[in-house]
């Protein structure tokens, strides 16, 4: 008789482990809330990154019989790294660095690729329908609260492709911003690691300090967000079902890249049930590392300002001409080294608090921090006319797809 296997979200991770079983001829039923996958995303751009592990993460897609040509995304070797006293170097490597992907509900969308993939599969997907958790076998429903938020602003330019990253403790608090631009659209996004009011007073300014720096000739499209969950659950099975994703805690601490622990997890879990490996051995042998790794810089990070910022641009800088290439550094800020692994119990102590789950787990978690009085400043003059420029877009119908009391 088929086994029939129920998944709670239809994001990647979900989306992943459906397509995998269903291939091997499970009856797979993936239950969604919102209308489709990629909806919480909306036309955000995220990058896939390529440096925690020496496998090109599209080949090892490949590996796991999933198609890259089914979506988008754009491969990166050279950023701009914006220091917080504003000086741009750029960090560069032979190989794709990380790839930029689109998320959302248009077709070239990674969302759409993967629901497609899963579709061909034979998986069922339910969208705008809500089951119990504990019907399920695979929960992937991705964060449910917020140790950190994201706001983003997507418009027009006629700017070439391109990716700017900028650690500034002022315009994203305790962590950075960036701009993306693929094909005559831009992104320009600021991620907040402590939690502020009016936070939309961040993005504006933000944008303020792009368009000085770069030709950009902005039209604003809409605005874009959301939430990251960073917390570290005692077991990745718990009462018989596998968590996936964001779901299981599977995320960077330190910038919040994703996308590849959510592909991973959900692979992981769909070999688990086909009995080819023990999930929580290989979560904690593959990804748990990474993870810790993550936490511990994210207690580095939240522990210096534009001071200590400075100091990781510049040690990026001279490790680039130590090594000859820009993602040695990258590469190195996730190797669990010995410094790391005896700070791991300080982190943990002092960072992460423990928590039960409303389905009975027990998870460290990262809360989302207080604001510092360095966080309140006057608005440049343009900041103010940017924020009043989205206002009457607003009315006019331009979108929010993530409003700041989500947080
Ligand atoms: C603004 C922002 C920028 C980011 N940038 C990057 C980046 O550049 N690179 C990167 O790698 N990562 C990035 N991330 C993180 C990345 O998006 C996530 O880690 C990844 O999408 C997690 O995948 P997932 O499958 O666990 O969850 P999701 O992709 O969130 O999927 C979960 C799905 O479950 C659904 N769901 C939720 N609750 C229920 C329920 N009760 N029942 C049914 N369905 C439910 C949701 O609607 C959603 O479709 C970013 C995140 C944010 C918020």
């Amino acid at each position: 008789m088929t086994r029939r296997i129920d998944i709670l979200g239809a994001g990647l991770s979900g989306l992943s482990a459906a397509t995998i079983l269903s291939r091997e001829g499970y009856d797979v039923h993936v239950y969604e809330i919102r209308a489709d996958s990629g909806a919480r995303f909306d036309g955000d751009f995220q990058g896939i990154e390529n440096w925690t592990s020496d496998t090109d993460f599209f080949d090892e897609m490949r590996e796991w019989g999933f198609d890259p040509e089914e979506f988008k995304a754009t491969p990166f070797n050279i950023i701009d790294l914006i220091h917080p006293d504003d000086v741009i170097t750029q960090p560069s490597t032979d190989k794709p660095a990380f790839r930029v992907v689109e998320r959302g509900t248009d077709s070239h969308c990674i969302d759409q690729g993967f629901k497609r993939m899963a579709q061909a599969a034979g998986a069922t997907i339910h969208y705008e329908t809500r089951k119990a958790l504990e019907e399920c076998d695979i929960i992937a429903a991705g964060p449910k609260e917020s140790s950190a938020i994201a706001f983003g602003e997507i418009f027009h330019t006629d700017h070439p492709n391109h990716v700017s990253f900028q650690l500034n403790d002022k315009l994203a608090p305790g962590a950075y911003s960036y701009l993306i631009i693929i094909d005559g659209i831009g992104l320009i996004c600021t991620c907040l690691w402590r939690q502020q009011k009016k936070s939309s007073r961040y993005l504006n300014e933000t944008i303020a300090w792009y368009e000085e720096h770069y030709e950009l000739n902005r039209r604003p499209i809409k605005r874009v967000g959301g939430k990251g969950d960073f917390s570290l659950p005692d077991r990745y099975i718990h009462e018989g079902r596998y968590y996936v994703g964001e779901a299981g805690g599977l995320q960077d601490f330190m910038w919040g890249f994703g996308m590849r622990y959510a592909i991973t997890s959900g692979v992981l879990a769909a070999h688990s049930i086909m009995e080819r490996c023990d999930y929580e051995k290989e979560i904690r042998g593959r990804l748990v590392p990474l993870v810790r790794a993550s936490a511990i810089n994210r207690f580095l990070m939240n522990r210096v300002s534009n001071r200590g910022f400075k100091m990781v641009a510049t040690h990026w800088v001279r490790d680039e001409k130590r090594h000859g290439d820009g993602l040695h550094f990258m590469k190195w800020v996730y190797q669990p080294g010995i410094f790391r692994r005896a700070l791991w119990p300080v982190v943990k102590f002092a960072m992460l608090r423990r928590k039960q789950l409303k389905d009975g787990r027990m998870v460290s978690r990262m809360p989302f921090r207080k604001s510092l009085s360095r966080d309140v400043w006057e608005p440049s003059a343009r900041a103010i006319e940017i924020g009043e420029e989205w206002k009457s877009i607003q009315r006019g119908g331009g979108q929010t797809s993530f409003a700041e009391n989500e947080a």
